[in-house]
């Protein structure tokens, strides 16, 4: 039996990032970028008002009452012709380019002139009382953002405040990696469609269910092949379904481990390799990984939370590398375990609901840790860590966590 970190390993080096493509910036939300962006342009483009107000040269403005003809009146959108001189000022709109001449603006609230409204003309002029520095109130060109700068990393996830960016920046399509395409089979006899009738001995296909949403979540495609029957023929047709579409891996549950009708590693090996089929760990020790007809295989054990955890612990981190992911999306933590915690020296990963006590996180488990106790991993928002050789965590000790 081979350890977790040797077991992720040996299944990452078999990877490499996928083709890019390039597509409609609308189209990016949790892409992988290929390359550094740069900006082509300043951001702001030009220096414009930070409030609805009347643009002014700073140098004008004192403690006493001061009043200035308006000249001009300068809406967003428009581009600006006046040149203030002195004792002049502008009205102007928040975003509205500033007038030459002018270095400061004095927000509409601060002035003599009440009349707010929508629609409402300019003032022939307006008063105030107040010292104003150059630059208050102006956003200048380039404060944010200046050409040239590299504004996303190459392997950054795009998130939706960076597509607003990058339409801020005149980038309407973008070379993204191509998402990693997974087919995804179940395995057993006794598993029904959901919607099928209960039948006695029967049970539902929850796997392919959560399976599917995981590779989705990771920034995978899903082919669902469906659940091969308890037969070398039937897994044998699921897997050169999967031979015959363009996928970068195969995914299964169950039907590899040592029972009477586990046939899906024998079905591997007769036309493949199997690297290795045991991994030291709780749950899900039974996990396969080779090779059929030289397309990747992974094999998830069959139980619906020893399935999530090897997806988690094996299989994100692939789907992230063939699609270029540099920022993973799991986080590891410190928590403080409430409860004595046993394990049998399995590298363990435990359902776990995480909470704060005076600023310290703390784990305590969400039920019976049965690997077909599907309730108690949707109960919880962790998965603690309880490292190989480790027999017993006291309780008020220090663990790690990857928050789910
Ligand atoms: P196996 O590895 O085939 O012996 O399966 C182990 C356990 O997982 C059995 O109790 C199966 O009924 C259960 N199981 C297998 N596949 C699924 C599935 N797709 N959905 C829910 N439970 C499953
Ligand atoms: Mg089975």
């Amino acid at each position: 039996m081979i350890s977790v970190n040797e077991a992720r390993e040996r299944i990452l080096s078999h990877f490499q990032t996928t083709a890019t493509e390039r597509i409609a910036l609308i189209a990016c939300a949790k892409r992988v970028l290929v390359v550094n962006l740069t900006a082509a342009h300043d951001l702001p483009l030009f220096d414009n008002s930070a409030m609805d107000g009347f643009a002014i040269r700073a140098e004008d403005t004192s403690a006493s009452n001061l009043t200035l003809s308006v000249v001009a009146d300068i809406p967003a959108g428009s581009s600006p012709t006046v040149i203030l001189a002195r004792g002049q000022a502008a009205r102007i709109m928040t975003g509205a380019q500033m007038p030459e001449g002018a270095n400061a603006v004095i927000p509409v609230e601060d002035t003599d002139f009440n009349h707010r409204e929508a629609g409402t003309p300019a003032p022939k002029s307006i008063s105030f009382a107040k010292i104003i520095e150059t630059g208050d109130n102006v956003r200048p060109r380039g404060m944010d953002i200046h050409t040239g700068e590299i504004v996303l990393r190459k392997g950054q996830t795009l998130k939706p405040q960076d597509l607003g960016l990058l339409a801020m920046l005149g980038i309407g399509n973008v070379q993204v990696y191509k998402k990693p395409r997974v087919a995804l089979l179940s395995s057993g006899d006794e598993l029904l469609e959901v919607d099928a009738p209960l039948e006695s001995g029967k049970m539902r296909d929850s796997n392919s269910y959560t399976l599917a949403a995981l590779i989705e979540s990771a920034g995978g495609e899903v082919l669902r092949l469906g659940v091969a029957k308890d037969t070398r023929a039937s897994v044998e047709a699921l897997l050169q379904k999967a031979i015959r579409e363009d996928v970068d891996f195969i995914l299964s549950s169950a039907g590899v481990s040592v029972g009477a009708f586990d046939f899906v590693k024998e079905v591997i090996e007769s036309k493949g390799v199997l690297d290795f089929w045991r991994v030291n760990m709780r749950p899900g020790k039974p996990l396969a990984f080779g090779e059929y007809l030289d397309k990747p295989f992974i094999g998830l054990p069959g139980n619906p939370v020893s399935a999530f955890v090897g997806f988690e612990i094996f299989v994100r981190q692939v789907i992230e590398k063939l699609s270029g992911k540099l920022d993973g999306s799991r986080r590891k933590i410190n928590v403080r375990c409430e409860e004595e915690i046993e394990s049998d020296g399995r590298e363990s990963y435990l359902r776990a609901k995480i909470h704060e006590e005076n600023g310290v996180l703390v784990a305590s488990l969400t039920g019976h840790q049965g690997s077909g106790n599907l309730l108690s991993l949707v109960q919880a928002d962790a998965l603690l860590i309880i490292p190989a050789g480790v027999k017993c965590v006291p309780a008020g000790q220090e663990a790690e966590a990857y928050l789910l």
